[in-house]
């Protein structure tokens, strides 16, 4: 029998998951509903947006679905290392073995969408957009949701109901579908938030007489003492967009209160960036929400014989790693993995995505908290650890295990052998952070 599959969520890992089980023939119908617009028709205020490094975790999976990973590709501009700007100006780069390949989260949603529409009609896939779930009926097996119109959240809302063989909750680190999981005996969940907030910025291409010449296919970085962060990446135009990361507690950015005070607080200490800011965007940044990071970790991410989290509804982490997403498009390979090894048989592939991505998903949070220092003495420390253990591996690489970014960012080495193997380092970071 067809199963109605009902995914709560358009981003990347409810989109993937749609390709995945479409291209299993007939045996699912996929309805997936997503609170936002259409990010095809309606461009996303850019506020909502922030750019994703893939590595080969999220390629990976893409790469299984014919076409995707090309497309991704063609749109993404690829990174092969991260230069860190200091205050005199000088520069150094910390290079990469293998490249990564950075996009905007929309981006991907659109790429993902648009291979979808062009390869299944609506007999098979449903796609209803500004209809945000409310509630979810267990029992019954049931999803309330309502319509929504962005531009206007107070219009008078209508209420649906849908029924689902399978529920997949792919709807974030906020995610509605794990609320109602709180309502169940044994259920444990525990959301963070990080000590950084975060806020967007967007620099169009610099005017080629202004001088400003920063390398494209590099992430670059900017810090300041007080740990607030730069990180900007090129766009395929020629523009950079990437995000201003800072302390929650200590937080300067949120007391400017007009352009001026945005424009000086950048030339007094960012003054590259300042460099490529229009007025503008010093306006815009203004307005621009704070947004905070959550971090997920839970007991389990399927209930009964028909509920399953996946992605950031099931372990959310820090941006500071740049795994989320890759995570996140992880998540449908073992699901896809399981259906086979299970004959689709769902209530056994969603017990057994707990069994086996529970203590990955832990280790991903906890790397996420604890694996990059955020003191700059231990910020010191990890910089000579890593160049030993890069040097150790390139000579003798069956006896030195890679260093710890590169486990994180060019290997798809389970999250919690990584854990493992640098669990000294990481219980150090740990008692360092909670002093902090
Ligand atoms: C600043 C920043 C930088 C990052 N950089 C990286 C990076 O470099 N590499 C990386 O791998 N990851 C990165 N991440 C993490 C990455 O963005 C997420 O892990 C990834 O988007 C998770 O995908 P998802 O589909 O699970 O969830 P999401 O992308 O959050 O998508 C969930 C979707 O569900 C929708 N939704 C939510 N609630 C409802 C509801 N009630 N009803 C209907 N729809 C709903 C949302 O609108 C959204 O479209 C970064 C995150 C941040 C914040």
């Amino acid at each position: 029998m067809v199963k109605k599959v009902v995914i709560v969520g358009a981003g990347p890992c409810g989109l993937l998951l749609a390709h995945y089980l479409l291209s299993r023939g007939e045996k699912y119908e996929i309805d997936i509903y997503e609170r936002r617009s259409d990010p095809i028709i309606v461009s996303f205020s850019t506020s909502r947006t922030y750019p994703i490094s893939l590595n080969e975790r999220g390629m990976r999976a893409l790469r299984k679905i014919e076409g995707l990973e090309e497309v991704v590709k063609s749109r993404s501009l690829e990174v092969t290392g991260t230069i860190f700007h200091q205050k005199n100006g000088k520069t150094r780069l910390t290079p990469r073995n293998k490249s990564l390949f950075t996009l905007d989260r929309t981006s991907l949603a659109i790429v993902l969408l648009e291979k979808l529409n062009q390869k299944y009609d609506k007999s098979k896939l449903n796609l209803n957009f500004n209809c945000q779930c409310t509630s979810v009926d267990l029992v019954a097996k049931t999803v309330t949701l309502k319509n929504v119109v962005e531009a206007s959240p107070v219009e008078e809302k209508h209420e649906f109901t849908v029924d689902y063989d399978l529920l997949i909750g792919a709807d974030g680190a906020n995610s509605q579908i794990r609320e109602n999981f709180f309502a169940i005996k044994n259920f444990e969940c525990e959301q963070k938030y990080v000590p950084n907030d975060y806020k967007s910025i967007f620099l169009p291409r610099p005017n080629e007489n202004s001088g400003i010449n920063l390398e494209q296919g590099k992430i670059h970085s900017w810090i300041l003492n007080d740990s607030t962060l730069i990180v900007l990446l090129h766009q395929q135009d020629g523009s950079m967009s990437g995000v201003v990361l800072f302390l929650h507690k200590k937080n300067q950015i949120v007391n400017l209160s007009s352009t001026e005070e945005v424009l000086t607080f950048f030339q007094n200490n960012f003054p590259e960036v300042y460099q490529m800011m229009p007025r503008e965007e010093a306006e815009a940044f203004l307005t621009r929400p704070v947004s905070r990071i959550l971090t997920i970790r839970c007991n389990r991410y399927h209930q009964g014989d028909s509920v399953l989290l996946l992605g950031d509804a099931a372990h959310a982490v820090s941006s500071s790693i740049g795994q989320g997403c890759n995570a996140a498009l992880e998540d449908v390979v073992l699901f896809d993995n399981l259906l086979d090894e299970y004959s689709d048989n769902i209530e056994e592939v969603i017990e057994q995505f707990t069994v086996r991505r529970k203590q990955d998903a832990h280790a991903l949070v906890e790397l996420g908290d604890n694996a990059f220092p955020s003191t700059m003495g231990l910020f010191i420390e990890f910089i000579f650890r890593e160049n030993i253990a890069k040097t150790l591996h390139k000579l003798f690489p069956h006896r030195f295990s890679p260093s710890l970014s590169e486990l994180i960012f060019e290997t798809i080495v389970p999250y919690s052998e990584i854990l493992n193997s640098y669990k000294g380092w990481i219980s150090k970071v740990k008692k360092s952070n909670a002093k902090l």
